[in-house]
């Protein structure tokens, strides 16, 4: 359980981060009630004309399959209500304040498909969301207070938003002074040197290329003059890596990596950025550190450290080597093979870059 909630904990600032609204603190929770019917409809009753907001995460190692609803206000009392059949358990809570959760968890290696999860209105303050994924009564019917209680024919629909699909909007980055700064990201390896190579032929290099040119279209965005160190699958030796940012001497230097266990041990996953020298160079690999961390939940924190790396230690500026997770470790690599996960990971760079000028200044 210790480790659920650590999970949640770390997970939640993604969700909140690139949904973030002001709530008002004390409102209450607009979920009123709701049915999870034996036959995989979920019904929710809400206050009129609420906005909800449906999630759906694949399982891990750790978990399973869960989707979750959020509504605005807070519950009074937070609450599990244990499962039966695939489902593992129900968990209401108050993942923030301002903000009602309604997590549907299920056992480990009963998966649901989110593509066929579909949150309907049916009306202005019901809602429905059907489980196709089970048989038919491989569960009790479970809930809290009447769904049915008075509504008025209002019909409305909303997609249910999975954890793939989530906006990542460039709205929700920090911003900083515009045309004040500039940047070098180094995508490591290239070309004939792949870098590490894991589970099923990932390759590091078209990992970290990737995310490397997502980073640097988003700083771009946001005012900053960015280069990088290759745009293209070619080999670039380490000192002209190093050469390119001393000689526009750019603000700071970040090169990207992902990582390989001795040995290609699957249980082996984890983020860690280093730094050379310097308190800047700290603050930095602390704030991509821990923004790499909130999208990559479950995968252990191997710290910020002090590292060695040629790219790192040349350089003039404020320099740093994120490794963005094992390509070959099961958990990571799953995710990293992931178009959607290394977008994540490049908003994760991008707002720890930003967070790092807007505190620099
Ligand atoms: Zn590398």
């Amino acid at each position: 359980m210790g480790k659920v909630n650590s999970y949640f904990t770390r997970f939640l600032p993604l969700i909140f981060l690139l949904n973030s609204t002001c709530l008002p603190v004390s409102s209450s929770s607009a979920l009123a009630a709701w049915s999870l019917k034996s036959n995989g409809v979920l019904e929710l009753r809400t206050k009129k004309n609420a906005y909800l907001k449906a999630y759906y995460q694949k399982a891990n190692q750790l978990y399973g399959d869960r989707f979750w609803v959020d509504f605005k206000g807070e519950l009074l009392n937070p609450r599990t209500i244990k499962g039966n059949g695939p489902v593992k358990e129900i968990r209401l809570g108050k993942p923030i304040s301002g903000i009602t959760r309604l997590v549907i968890e299920f056992a480990p290696q009963k998966s649901i498909n989110p593509y066929q999860l579909k949150l309907i209105g049916v009306d202005e303050n019901k809602w429905k969301i059907k489980l196709t994924s089970f048989p038919l009564n491989s569960f009790r019917t479970m809930k809290e207070g009447n769904v049915s209680k008075t509504s008025v024919s209002f019909p409305k629909k909303q997609e249910l938003r999975s954890l793939r699909d989530i906006d990542l909007r460039i709205a929700d980055l920090p911003n900083i002074k515009r045309n004040k700064y500039s940047v070098v990201i180094d995508p490591g390896h290239g070309g004939p040197d792949s870098g590490a190579v894991g589970i099923d032929g990932l390759k590091e290099t078209d990992i970290v290329l990737d995310v490397s040119k997502i980073v640097t279209k988003l700083l771009q965005e946001k005012g900053i003059s960015v280069k990088m160190t290759r745009n293209k699958e070619v080999d670039v030796d380490l000192s002209p890596r190093v050469a390119l940012a001393n000689k526009i001497n750019s603000d700071i230097f970040v090169s990207i990596h992902a990582n390989a266990s001795r040995g290609k041990k699957r249980n082996i996953n984890g983020i860690e950025t280093f730094y050379y020298s310097g308190w800047k160079g700290r603050l930095l690999a602390e704030k991509i550190q821990k923004e790499i961390l909130k999208v990559s939940p479950g995968s252990p924190d191997r710290g910020v450290r002090r590292g060695r790396y040629f790219v790192i230690k040349k350089t003039n500026m404020p320099a740093v080597l994120a490794e963005i997770g094992f390509v070959t470790g099961r958990l990571d690599a799953r995710r990293l093979e992931k178009k959607i996960h290394r977008r994540r990971v490049a908003f994760a760079i991008a707002k720890g870059i930003l967070e790092y000028f807007k505190r620099v200044g």
